[in-house]
């Protein structure tokens, strides 16, 4: 077979630890084999960003802004103990925090399914993906304590030096406490436009929740830049694309997703994206089975997994023992990635190959073969724990026999 052509390079962001060791063994058994891979390479694990003062991680998101397609390993976020593990210059921020925001992005995240993993929730028989806006609320607050007698007001200081008051609270009969939150009507609508996008692109409805009639400004406003966003930019392409945008209330929604069946995008305000990303990753299963895309309001793409680098696994590899880290979802960044290229591109064998690359993965552990995490999880009767290696290669031979 001749290798899959590709007409312009992906954005190719390397990473850390037990993904870094991940990363190259797709690379080797499941991609260069086939494809004539052509990307460009961007160093973001530690020592290298370190090294450059984190400039590779800028330069990394503008090469997606122009390719505008990437695919990401997961880094590490340097604490405490990392500035001495790797003797840091800084103790340099979160790649995925600056690309996002350098991106204006938005980030969905989606289970794998798989038979023989049930969600604790047995009606979901599709996946639900959540996007959470990730700006402002109470993740950039000002608080305060306050003390009985006092009395808090919301005062706006406006551009003519003019002053705009509300009361809070009088704190007659008791100490008590105050927050102040934030959100900017420009990244609402990028939001809004990031979520409208993916929907569009994976052909899924759309639905959104606040708490519009107890919010009557804050809350409110996020409904209305929805609306009016959709009515004026989006609603006849979701009517040619079948799909719906639908809008509820917070608890209504709630209610909604334990009774549906998943097969939708859940667009949730940043704490109600914190709160029910976890509750979804969990009642699907397994982490490692947890894909993640960040899309730019103008439609840019940067594809990972959700997991971080697994680093107790790395460092039982670094002592040459045997691992058994599931591969999957970072293997779906790389497919996620690839198809979006051969969609831009009208390269439709890459899409093909992408598609049939899933299908390998999903069939392999459907078989019964499949790493520790999934082993635990598995209601498989005929089912094999490998290691991290010689699932990928069960997954070279699935995928010869598609191709
Ligand atoms: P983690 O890497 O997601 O791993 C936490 C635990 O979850 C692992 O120890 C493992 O459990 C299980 N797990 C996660 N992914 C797995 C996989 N693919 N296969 C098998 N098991 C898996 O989170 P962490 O240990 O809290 O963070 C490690 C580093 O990752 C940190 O430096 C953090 O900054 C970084 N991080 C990066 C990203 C990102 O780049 N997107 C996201 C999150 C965290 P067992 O040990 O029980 O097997
Ligand atoms: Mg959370």
């Amino acid at each position: 077979m001749d290798k899959i052509i590709m007409k312009t390079p992906l954005v190719e962001m390397d990473g850390d630890e037990m993904t870094r060791i991940i990363w190259k063994m797709i690379k080797d058994i499941l991609l260069l084999p086939y494809i004539d891979l052509k990307t460009e390479y961007y160093d973001l694990g530690l020592e290298y960003r370190n090294e450059t003062n984190d400039q590779v991680t800028i330069d990394s998101a503008e090469a997606t802004k122009k390719y505008g397609v990437a695919v990401k390993c997961a880094t590490i976020t340097p604490n405490a103990a990392r500035m001495t593990e790797y003797n840091l210059k800084e103790m340099w921020k979160s790649p995925n925090g600056t690309i996002r925001a350098l991106l204006d992005g938005t980030v969905f995240r989606s289970p794998i399914l798989v038979k023989g993993i049930t969600p604790y929730i047995p009606t979901w028989t599709k996946p639900i993906c959540i996007a959470r806006h990730a700006y402002g609320d109470v993740y950039k607050n000002t608080e305060m304590i306050v003390e009985k007698g006092s009395k808090a007001e919301l005062c706006v200081t406006n551009a003519d030096g003019t002053e705009t008051r509300d009361i809070i609270f009088d704190f007659k009969n008791s100490d008590g406490i105050i927050q102040g939150m934030h959100n900017l009507d420009s990244s609402i609508s990028s939001f809004a436009r990031a979520c409208f996008n993916y929907a569009l692109d994976q052909k899924l409805d759309l639905w959104f929740a606040t708490k519009d009639t107890i919010s009557k400004k804050y809350d409110h406003t996020f409904k209305d830049i929805f609306a009016e966003i959709f009515e004026n930019e989006y609603k006849e392409k979701f009517d040619e694309a079948g799909i719906e945008y639908f809008y509820t209330l917070i608890d209504d929604a709630v209610a909604r997703v334990i009774r549906s069946n998943g097969g939708y995008i859940w667009a949730c305000k940043n704490y109600d994206g914190d709160v029910m990303s976890d509750m979804i990753a969990t009642a699907f299963g397994s982490l490692a089975m947890m894909t993640s895309v960040l899309v730019s309001p103008e439609g840019i793409y940067e594809y990972e997994a959700a997991h971080g680098t697994v680093q107790r696994h790395y460092y039982k590899h670094l002592k040459g023992e045997e691992t058994s880290t599931n591969s999957v979802a970072t293997l779906f960044a790389w497919t996620g990635a690839l198809r979006k290229r051969g969609e831009l591109d009208e390269t439709p064998e890459l899409c093909a190959f992408a598609d049939k690359l899933e299908k390998a993965t999903i069939d392999t552990i459907e078989s019964g073969i499949m790493t520790g995490d999934l082993y635990l999880l598995s209601t498989l009767e005929n089912k094999t724990k490998v290691n991290t290696e010689d699932f990928l290669k069960a997954v070279n031979e699935k995928l010869k026999e598609l191709l």
